[in-house]
């Protein structure tokens, strides 16, 4: 039958992609547990994952303007962003040995960009509509 030639080898695809799929999840899922229990060894008796969080405080905000450039086809466009960037103390306390330490980490957050304004937003914007 015609549609078997065709039916077996996609389906043979599509499996194949699947399994790779698969792997890629699952190795992903994998570097990640890995990447948190090394963050979490204890630095006194070397276990991995055996730091556990016993409290996390903010020692610094600070508020700075960064200047975004989006270069489009005719015009650039340079606009003021708030950056906010975090310092955090987190104390950790091993499980295993009871030792405690304090890791110091900082933060960046950025507010996610905003898409463009069509023209008729940004005409709507300057003329409002009358009530
Ligand atoms: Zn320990």
């Amino acid at each position: 039958m015609w549609w078997a030639e065709v039916l077996y080898p996609s389906l043979l695809i599509c499996v194949s992609f699947g399994a790779l799929l698969l792997v890629a999840v699952g190795s992903s899922y994998v570097w990640l547990v890995w990447l948190g229990k090394r963050a979490t060894k204890c630095p006194e008796c070397g276990k991995s994952g055996a730091g556990e969080l016993v409290e996390s405080t903010v020692t610094d905000l600070r508020a700075r303007t960064e200047w975004r450039t989006r270069i489009g086809l005719f015009r650039q466009d340079v606009s003021p962003t708030q950056v906010l960037e975090e310092t955090c103390e987190d104390h950790f306390k091993c499980c295993h040995c009871g030792h405690e330490w304090t890791k110091t980490t900082q933060w960046t957050r950025r507010p996610p960009e905003r898409k463009q304004a069509s023209p008729e937003e940004k005409k709507a914007r300057v003329f409002p509509a009358r009530r």
